[in-house]
């Protein structure tokens, strides 16, 4: 009887390692743009449609193909990189293993033109689903054209894996950033859907990250220099005052190569202990230099992590390094007034101390009568009083505010119905704070325990929808636009969400990678804003990655988690009873947007039988 086992069918092969190199549009144009630098071009123009699903296209100038390469690229393990195996431990190009454009080829329709210098004509080459058709003679200029047409069109299941158009374009532009931050000596430029995003001159590094990130991005950048037998370092450290809350601006190049390294990422982190809160990450642009032979960059498909030799000493350098930069910066006197505190004083001690001084008027303080309200406001309970906690509940109340004008004016009726079902608890006169995390009250048949993060959410969903669907979002206008700066994929994803934005009562314009806020709704109070915006974008992301609700749902919902309030806040008297009372005017107030408990009903027959007969 004949065995079992057959070889596989080259084109099935390549396939199935395609699945290796090729996991998204994003990982065709690290490869193409990879393949351009290692062939010496000094121009490289990449044009996108449809975030890469329907075409790729690299254009270079470099040194082109003569036929008999054109005709070989595209077979597995066919590389002009590598001549022996010892080349393996001295890699200077980015590409040596010679799979990408057989991977790339084996799972799309891609086209070639290409020309090596002084000769007259060019070849041109067209390979659909692996096949090679036959090499022609064309004209074009020197250098080489790949197009990468409809991606996975053979592998439906690959296909429907990929994310929507924003997040693979997303992908692409940060694969993009990566090549082009480290090449700051080529010109590059991107284009989505004939649409110019990027066009980059050859400059410095300085000036390349600035190119990309925007003009502000020069006053947050700290040089960094080092040099020992072991590497060298070069590149930039981003000010600790600009820390972000993700994982931006995070660049280590070895041998001008992106890679990502934990390891290598803790040393810098360890170097802005005390400098940055807990909650932000710092961002460098970092440059490291190493004999190829005292690096491994084959242990990874896609070539993005390495194995140093030394890995502890470079450790120890990097994070020298760094806490030397920040220093230097830190000590050098400054005479901008509008430098953030935050570099003066450690982090950790500014929580410790420093109250911003405030002077708070108690309007209802009357000397004769010894009530509460005398006592909650003496002085050694003002100065615990967090800067942020009593910034929290000044916006609280203008959050409040809003909800409560927004339901009364716009659905009033809606309003009469829900009052009438919760009668109950609209009638609420007494309630307390607990750890400031529940509200206590009572209604008829008892008490009642309500989680005030959870519940403000619903309310605030519920209000959000109601203003996206009937589109009545009551807004205020500001004299001065409120500026904030974004990245550009979180301006992207802003752009996307404007309809409903507007909606919901916001108006602004985007220029320049900023947001220009000109009114804002009621609901949100302008203070909190960046933080409000900023929050709810992350919030939207995480949401929008594992969800089948429409985007208006998915916006209402991370709104109302970035611009709640929460466990922590300190709540007036009138705000607790505030928000009992709207909870209660909700639809379904028993459960978050996050299908959690909002509030618990302890029931007076309940405590007598289990606690006190
Ligand atoms: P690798 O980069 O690992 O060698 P690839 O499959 O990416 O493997 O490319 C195969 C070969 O095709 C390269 O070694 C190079 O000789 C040639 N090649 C690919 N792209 C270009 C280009 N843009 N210009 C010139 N030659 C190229
Ligand atoms: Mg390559």
């Amino acid at each position: 009887m004949a065995g079992d086992i057959r070889r596989l069918d080259p084109h099935v092969a390549n396939q199935i390692a395609a699945g290796e190199v090729v996991q998204r549009p994003s990982s065709v144009v690290k490869e193409l743009l990879e393949n351009a630098i290692d062939a010496g071009a000094t121009k490289i123009d990449l044009h996108i449609e449809n975030a890469g699903k329907s075409l790729i296209q690299v254009q270079d100038n470099g040194k082109g193909m003569n036929p008999e390469d054109a005709a070989l690229c595209f077979e597995r393990h066919a590389t002009s990189k590598l001549k022996t195996s010892e080349d393996l431990f001295a890699i200077m190009t980015k590409g040596f293993r010679g799979e990408a454009l057989a991977s790339i080829a084996a799972v799309a329709q891609v086209s070639l033109k290409t020309k090596c210098e002084d000769v007259e004509l060019g070849t041109q080459l067209i390979i659909d689903g692996g096949a090679q058709k036959d090499l022609e003679d064309t004209i074009c200029k020197q250098g080489t054209l790949i197009s990468v047409k409809n991606l996975f069109y053979n592998i439906p299941a690959r296909r429907n894996f990929l994310k929507s158009d924003r997040i693979e374009l997303n992908h692409i532009i940060d694969e993009f950033h990566r090549v082009a931050l480290v090449h700051n000596d080529i010109e590059f430029s991107l284009f989505s859907n004939g649409k110019a995003l990027f066009q980059l001159k050859p400059s410095n590094k300085r000036q390349r990250i600035v190119q990309i990130f925007g003009n502000k991005m020069n006053d947050k950048l700290v040089p960094i220099e080092e040099q020992t037998p072991l590497l060298k370092l070069s590149g930039f450290v981003i000010k600790p005052e600009a820390a972000k809350k993700t994982r931006g601006s995070q660049y280590f190049f070895v041998n001008q190569r992106y890679i990502k390294s934990p390891y290598l990422n803790k040393a810098v982190s360890d170097a802005y202990q005390g400098l940055i809160k807990a909650d932000s990450y710092p961002g460098y642009f970092i440059d490291i230099e190493v004999d190829p032979k005292s690096v491994d960059v084959n242990i990874h498909p896609t070539k993005t992590e390495v194995k140093f030799e030394d890995d502890h000493s470079i450790y120890a350098i990097l994070r020298s390094a760094v806490k030397h930069s920040l220093g230097q910066f830190n000590v050098a006197p400054s005479l901008d007034f509008e430098t953030d505190q935050n570099l003066q004083t450690p982090y950790d001690y500014k929580n410790k101390s420093a109250v911003i001084p405030k002077v708070t008027v108690d309007k209802s303080f009357n000397p004769f009568e010894e009530d509460s309200k005398f006592k909650n406001s003496t002085p050694s309970y003002k100065s615990s009083f967090s800067t942020t906690s009593y910034k929290k509940e000044q916006s609280w109340e203008g959050l409040y505010a809003g909800v409560q004008t927004a339901s009364e004016e716009i659905n009033s009726d809606l309003g009469t119905q829900l009052l009438s079902t919760n009668e109950d608890y609209n009638q609420a006169v007494t309630c307390f704070q607990l750890d400031k995390k529940f509200i206590i009250s009572k209604n008829k048949s008892g008490m009642i325990v309500i989680h005030q993060q959870r519940a403000h959410q619903r309310v605030l969903y519920e209000r959000l929808l109601s203003c996206i669907t009937l589109d009545e979002g009551m807004s205020q206008a500001l004299i001065f636009p409120i500026l904030i700066d974004f990245e550009l994929p979180e301006l992207r994803l802003l752009e996307e969400l404007t309809p409903y934005l507007q909606q919901i009562g916001f108006d602004f314009t985007i220029e320049d990678q900023q947001l220009q806020l000109k009114s804002l709704p009621v609901l949100f109070r302008a203070e909190q804003l960046e933080d409000i915006l900023k929050t709810m974008l992350k919030a939207y992301k995480e949401e929008e990655s594992g969800s089948h609700f429409s985007q208006s749902d998915i916006l209402a919902k991370a709104l109302a988690k970035s611009g709640s309030i929460r466990t922590g806040d300190e709540l007036s008297r009138e705000e607790q009873l505030a928000l009992v009372n709207d909870l209660f005017s909700c639809k379904e107030p028993q459960l978050s947007p996050f299908n959690r408990l909002t509030f618990k009903n302890i029931n007076t027959q309940e405590l007598s039988t289990n606690y006190f007969q």
